[in-house]
């Protein structure tokens, strides 16, 4: 069993990346922005709680959460491996994550983090506003998710660093030569 974690700001491309993980490997997806996003969309109790705070670009507090990711660990006791898009997003939820991961005998084997300048996530937001439409890719909410990114889930790499598990890769040119480099951090270090 392989437990990953694709790890970057907002714009990143961690969607993205992940499709392609999950064909290659077979990994249960676990993102916990689309898992919000369905309690939203189905006006959940849940849902209700979050929706405001989605919305306004600020991260969900830790207990909603982590509460949450447990509930969908639990629903996939027999996973061949997990890959995790968009969580852990502040050192407890990564404390979180090590403890049920451990209390099934695993862990997380690989933090792969897309390292992405600024101006280039704005520019692909900004792109992307012409497509889609996310309450949350409006100016206003892309600066608050920037600001959490960079003053909360940033503090996320030390703490992986420091226990040798962080590689980063260039989430910077084609999505096929990313794609490439992630597979290369997965298949060697495995
Ligand atoms: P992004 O494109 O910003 O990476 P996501 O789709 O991963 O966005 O998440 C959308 C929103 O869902 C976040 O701005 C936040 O409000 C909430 N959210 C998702 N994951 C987490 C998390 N791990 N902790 C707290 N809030 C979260």
């Amino acid at each position: 069993m392989i437990n990953i974690v694709l790890f970057g700001p907002p714009g990143a491309g961690k969607g993205t990346q992940s499709d392609k993980l999950i064909q290659k490997y077979g990994f249960i997806h676990i993102s916990t922005g689309d898992l919000f996003r369905w309690h939203t969309k189905n006006d959940t109790p849940l849902g209700k709680r979050v929706k405001e705070i989605m919305n306004s670009g600020a991260l969900v507090p830790d207990d909603i959460t982590i509460a949450m990711l447990k509930e969908e660990l639990d629903k996939n006791p027999k996973a061949k491996g997990f890959l995790f898009d968009g969580f852990p997003r502040t050192v407890p939820q990564a404390e979180a994550l090590d403890k049920f991961l451990k209390e099934n005998g695993t862990a997380i084997h690989h933090v792969i983090a897309l390292d992405v300048t600024e101006g280039e996530l704005r520019s692909r937001i900004a792109k992307r506003r012409t497509t889609e439409s996310r309450a949350d890719d409006e100016e206003e909410k892309l600066n608050k998710r920037i600001t959490e990114y960079f003053g909360k889930t940033i503090h996320v790499l030390p703490f992986y660093k420091n226990q040798g598990r962080l590689n980063t890769v260039n989430g910077i040119g084609a999505v096929e030569d990313i794609f490439k480099n992630i597979c290369g951090v997965i298949d060697t270090v495995s």
